[in-house]
């Protein structure tokens, strides 16, 4: 079950957010939503297989060249989270409100397929999106199993 872990988290009826149960075989996408939360973040989410692989970005995606931030990977998300806007109700998890801050197309630059290349820890993309256009590497650390390194080319 890849969304699991989403729907143990969240009271969906509450929230307003995605139950995730479409499978739309779309083209290959992505989302940065701007979330105030308890800190604010930028969420990152990739289109893979039929899930959002997801990051918290905590100081926002990098917009100069060779500039790199810290990423923590969070769970998959449906694929119709792509479109969520809202306010999460305080004491659900993840309260505050999540913000569109764009959202695009992305083409896989990296040596192997898109699945793989995330689990090998090593993505290159080129992203298409409103704010966003260009190359850019997800480089899991060595560190931790969930931080990974958003880096602009
Ligand atoms: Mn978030």
């Amino acid at each position: 079950m890849p969304l699991e872990e989403y729907r143990k988290k969240r009271n969906l009826k509450k929230t307003g957010e995605p139950v995730g149960y479409k499978n739309k075989k779309d083209e290959n996408i992505f989302v940065i939503q701007e979330h105030h939360a308890t800190h604010l973040h930028y969420d990152f989410r990739l289109k893979i297989s039929d899930v959002l692989k997801s990051w918290a970005i905590p100081k926002g995606i990098p917009l100069k060249e060779k500039q790199k931030r810290l990423a923590i990977e969070t769970e998959d998300h449906p694929l119709e989270y792509a479109n969520f806007e809202g306010f999460i109700p305080q004491g659900n998890y993840g309260a505050g409100e999540v913000i569109i801050w764009d959202k695009g197309s992305y083409e896989n630059l990296s040596e192997d397929k898109i699945g793989d290349a995330y689990k090998k820890g090593n993505i290159k993309i080129h992203l298409i999106g409103k704010k966003i256009k260009g190359e850019y590497a997800l480089i899991k650390t060595k560190l931790g199993e969930k931080s990974w390194l958003i880096i602009k080319k």
